[in-house]
């Protein structure tokens, strides 16, 4: 038989989707990949119905139905600050997860570089590798997860062609600064790079706190790629609806590479979700104190066992610092963890360049009495896992 692509041979399967098999294998509350176990907004589910029955099941246009670029455009424009065009400044995608990885394969070549945030969330690693780029990797630092400007100028000094910002951040809960992101943003212009951003935590931030669209910064909208989705934002992970919005020349050669990836998103999902993007303000303040008040429970709750973590600015994601186990591996951690004390994880070292393997990550996104019986579990972690 031939040989495989090398290509496939650098990276292994996502360990977060891993982690929610091996999680439903032992009937630990998973709390590894992140999505909600709540219901979607009724009125989504409701205009879902109706649309089955009506006349939404073939193709869409490749780039997004017209409807939906529309609605899409003028929710974004009224928080990016900026009047953007549904028919040149919009590609919509299957999930963000396409999104990122047309957005790199628009910008990169073989060989190109392109800088990455450590930790950063798994697919950037993959999207680099199968687009034929390179990461330089620049490391975030705890607790803040700030970034030191010398190191990221000197990263910017390889003559990289783009940077991925992922804001708010998965998995480390950063939120960006302004001051932060105009760094970004000079040293974008000083070496002539794109930006690529994941925004698909935009409304998940908590006070004081607050998201500002890199693409919204002075002179950034011409070099910056945004990409998010409706995923997190109205609890439809599964829809797999996601964008690109970009200049008109990028989104030119953004749709071409979306056509032959995977042609369209799904149209039903598409024209049901237009609800959702028509929702007014009230729905996004809802989310926030939703998620906000997830938080504040379960960072109480792990308080309380005594577990040291990160305090999330933003998105649903929490790392917890588990080094008082004494494992090797946080993979075989989690592992236990999640047969032991049935809790399912992620072993930080799934986010890091660096050599990290004390840290675990555990999201929020679900009901509060989910919540409760993780924690309920974790109080007995001291004594149903042994130290090493
Ligand atoms: N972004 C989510 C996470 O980090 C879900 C990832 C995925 O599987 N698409 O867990």
């Amino acid at each position: 038989m031939p040989e495989l692509s090398k290509r496939t041979e650098t990276f292994t399967d996502s360990v977060i989707r891993r982690m929610t098999r091996i999680s439903n294998q032992y009937g630990a509350v998973n709390l590894s990949q992140g999505f909600p176990d709540f219901e979607p907004p009724r009125e989504l589910l409701n205009r879902l119905a109706e649309v089955s029955n009506e006349d939404f099941h073939q193709y869409s246009i490749t780039w997004g139905a017209q409807n939906f670029r529309e609605a899409l455009a003028e929710k974004q424009s009224r928080l990016m600050g900026r009047k953007i065009d549904p028919n040149a400044e919009i590609v919509v995608t299957c999930g963000s997860t396409e999104a990122m990885m047309a957005a790199m394969m628009t910008v990169a070549n073989p060989g190109d570089k392109v800088i990455v945030f450590s930790p950063f969330y798994e697919n950037y690693g993959a999207d680099t590798i199968l687009s034929g780029a390179e990461p330089i990797y620049v490391p975030l630092y705890p607790p803040e997860f700030n970034f030191d400007p010398d190191e990221l100028e000197a990263a910017f000094k390889q003559k990289p062609k783009a940077l991925i910002l992922c804001n708010p951040s998965n998995p480390c809960g950063k939120v960006f600064t302004y001051d932060e992101l105009k760094i970004i943003a000079d040293l974008s212009e000083k070496y002539d790079a794109f930006v690529i951003t994941d925004e698909v935590y935009e409304h998940i931030v908590y006070a004081p706190h607050k998201h500002t669209y890199f693409a919204s910064l002075p002179n950034m909208w011409e070099r910056t790629i945004s990409c998010s989705s409706l995923s997190k934002t109205y609890s439809i992970t599964g829809w797999r609806l996601g964008y690109i919005i970009a200049p008109a020349q990028i989104i030119e050669v953004a749709k071409k590479v979306h056509d032959f990836l995977t042609v369209g998103a799904a149209a039903p999902l598409q024209e049901a979700a237009v609800t959702g993007l028509r929702f007014g303000d009230d729905y996004y303040r809802q989310l926030r104190d939703k998620y906000t008040e997830k938080r504040d429970l379960f960072l109480k709750g792990l308080d309380d066992i005594g577990i040291a973590h990160t305090v999330p600015q933003g998105a649903y994601y929490i790392l917890l610092d588990v080094s008082e186990f004494g494992y090797k591996s946080d993979l075989e951690f989690c592992e236990v963890l999640a047969r032991d004390v049935g809790v399912g994880a992620v072993p930080g070292s799934s986010f890091f360049r660096e050599d990290v393997n004390h840290l675990i990550r555990l999201h929020f996104a679900k009901k509060n009495e989910t919540l409760n019986k993780a924690l309920n579990r974790l109080e007995h972690i001291r004594t149903k896992i042994n130290k090493r």
